[in-house]
């Protein structure tokens, strides 16, 4: 088990208007893989402790990011109400969600929070420039649901192998995207060539079985090309 580490709050950044980043100053070298997640707790509390994926990629720099969706919980208005300086006990780094970097070509399915290890694993592979295909088909329910959006544009304009795709429940007037949900039919039409690529998929647990079944039944992909994080809690 990792250590606990002291880590105090150094940014604070609104996403959207449920969601914020918390950047995080540790006192130690970062050591940690793009996809990967930690443990906060708040309070010195065993209650007060979740899982939160971590947002920033180890390209950044000195801090490490994690990006929580606002809920009711107690968990939640106490991280709300963090000031500059804080401190937060963190042990990382945890999981298998990291890049195969041997795929040429990958693709991510998402939905709602459940970005934030991508936009770690996309912000490598755009830093270290590794010419490896990307294309995300990122599902909310509205935009303004819509995490990162303004990160992966600019990491899209600077790194032409990355395409995003964006699929919205309801319409969008002026936005591009597809009305409905992720199914077969999306993903061959946003990725033709679905059979040469490794697939990693983030989410709530029920949308991330609904992916996996997509790609695995309707789809024949085998399971050595999906990998999978499953954001319990939702
Ligand atoms: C590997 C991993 C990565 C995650 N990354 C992120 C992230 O980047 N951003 C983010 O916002 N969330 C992430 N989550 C989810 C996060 O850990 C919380 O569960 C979620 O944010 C809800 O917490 P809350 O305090 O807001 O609400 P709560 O009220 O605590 O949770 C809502 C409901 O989920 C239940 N619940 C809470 N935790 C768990 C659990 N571990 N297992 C089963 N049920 C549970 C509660 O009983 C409640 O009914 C991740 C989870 C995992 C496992």
């Amino acid at each position: 088990m990792p250590a606990d580490i002291k880590a105090k709050i150094k940014e604070v950044i609104q996403r959207n208007y449920n969601v914020k980043s918390f950047r995080l100053e540790i006192g130690v070298a970062l050591d940690f893989k793009a996809g990967q997640f930690l443990s906060v707790t708040l309070n010195n509390d065993p209650k007060l402790k979740r899982y939160l994926s971590i947002s920033s990629s180890p390209t950044e720099g000195s801090y490490l990011e994690f990006t929580k969706k606002l809920t009711q919980s107690d968990f939640s208005r106490m991280l709300d109400n963090l000031k500059i300086q804080d401190e937060v006990v963190i042990q990382y780094p945890f999981g298998k969600f990291v890049l195969d970097a041997s795929a040429p070509k990958i693709a991510f399915l998402s939905g709602g929070i459940g970005i934030t290890p991508i936009r770690s694993i996309s912000k490598y592979v755009v830093d270290k420039n590794l010419g490896i295909d990307i294309v995300l088909i990122y599902s909310n329910r509205s935009l303004r649901d819509v995490v990162f959006k303004d990160d992966f544009d600019a990491m899209a304009k600077h790194y032409p192998l990355l395409k995003v795709a964006h699929v919205l429940s309801e319409t969008e007037v002026g936005f591009k995207s597809t009305v409905g949900h992720i199914n077969s039919e999306v993903i061959k039409n946003e990725i033709p060539d679905y059979q040469q690529r490794k697939f990693y998929l983030c989410g709530p647990p029920q949308m991330v079985e609904a992916m996996r079944k997509i790609l695995a039944e309707d789809l024949n992909l085998p399971v050595e090309k999906i990998v999978t994080e499953n954001f319990q809690g939702y």
